[in-house]
């Protein structure tokens, strides 16, 4: 009998989110509301289904692998040489081509922890030890959901290559600001690569959480990685990117990329959405003006929530988190719950978010009404 290796076996199955049309036929409903993936709702941008259909008669032709055109495109758009750019079948691609390219066995990665969920299972993938440093609060007596910098300095020894922090963090939302981030930078050893992840850079609104593009000159052990899933709403056709000081960071990128993984029609796409910059942004202002106000619907009603700086919330429910989740699904809404933690919430269009605000105050009512008497 075959047997995978050891990591491998232990990894967790991989468990698909609810589809939403499966979810409206079983409790027979219309129309259920997806706000697990942290996609944007608005259609694909009118200049990315132009370029898919003018791609579409290439597809008999292998991509190119080196996607020059969207490399230099993104070179321009950031102000870095094309050296400097990896592209990649989206950026969790990127993350293992990190792993891969700086983690022998027995080294380590650090990141903080609850982040994204890519970054234990690239470490076990790659035998490289995945350290944890625990969130802290970030408002006094409030939630651990902020990034611990010092604790992830203190966590990298001589055996750590690479440091992940997602800034804003995935699922928190919280964003660490420019000075501490700096003085983190300056001390992480120079031997030590720390990838700013920075997914959803483009909802971040307070001007102290800094751009990790700027951030990155000048340091030649800084990475960032963006992705054209969000804020690009490129979800479906997987187009993520590294910017490295560091020629030679991306060069080890590159090296460890699956060949042709990133297709035709999304190197088309991604350099049609790079070009639409101006829409992209009015997309992601309408964002975060309806994050302003779900986050207030949900403070009105005694709901902690996270300042968030990301295209979705953070509901810190705890025990409460499975039963909540469930009962939003039995009322056609699918959320992203992280079993004993919290809830997260992505910020849908005004309708999304109002039928699940309506779902989640007809579970508090329906969980108060079936309360035991006291
Ligand atoms: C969504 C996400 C990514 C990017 O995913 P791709 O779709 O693979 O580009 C990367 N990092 C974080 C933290 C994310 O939430």
């Amino acid at each position: 009998m075959v047997s995978a290796r050891p990591a491998v076996a232990a990894l967790p199955a991989y468990r698909p989110g609810r589809n939403p049309a499966d979810l409206a036929r079983e409790i027979g409903v219309e129309r259920a509301v997806k706000l697990a993936s942290n996609e944007v709702a608005f259609p694909p941008l009118p200049a990315v289904v132009q370029a898919i259909a003018a791609t579409a008669g290439e597809t008999n032709r292998y991509p190119d692998n080196g996607a020059t055109v969207l490399t230099a495109a993104l070179a321009e758009r950031y102000g870095v040489e094309p050296a400097q750019v990896a592209t990649g079948c989206g950026a969790v691609t990127v993350c293992q081509q990190l792993a891969q390219a700086f983690n022998d066995p027995g080294t380590s990665i650090v990141f903080a922890w609850r982040s994204f969920e890519m970054y234990p299972l690239l470490a076990e993938v790659a035998g490289a030890r995945a350290v944890r440093v625990p969130l802290v609060p970030g408002t006094p007596g409030g939630p651990a959901d902020t990034h611990d910098l010092d604790g992830l300095l203190a966590a990298a020894d001589e055996t750590t290559r690479l440091v992940f922090v997602c800034n804003p963090n995935n699922p928190t939302g919280t964003a660490v600001r420019r000075a501490e981030l700096e003085r983190f930078l300056d001390a992480v050893p120079a031997e030590t690569l720390v990838v700013l992840d920075e997914a959803y850079r483009e909802f971040v609104t307070d001007p102290e959480v800094p751009d990790g593009v700027e951030l990155m000159r000048g340091r030649a052990n800084v990475a960032v990685l963006r992705t054209f899933s969000k804020a690009w709403g490129l979800a479906g056709l997987r187009v993520g990117y590294l910017l490295a000081e560091d020629p030679a960071v991306a060069e080890a990128v590159r090296k460890t990329h699956v060949p042709f993984s990133v297709s035709t029609l999304a190197q088309a796409a991604a350099v049609a959405a790079l070009a639409s910059e101006d829409e992209v942004r009015e997309r992601c202002a309408a964002v975060v003006v309806e994050r302003t106000r779900l986050t207030a619907a949900l403070r009105e009603r005694g709901r902690a929530v996270a300042d968030s700086q990301a295209n979705f919330l953070w509901l810190p429910l705890g025990e409460a988190t499975a039963a909540t989740a469930a009962a939003l699904e039995a009322r056609a809404v699918i959320t992203r719950p992280f079993a004993g933690e919290g809830l997260r919430v992505t910020v849908g269009t005004p309708e999304e978010d109002d039928v699940f605000i309506t779902a989640l105050d007809d579970v508090r009512d329906t969980e108060l009404t079936n309360a035991p008497a006291v």
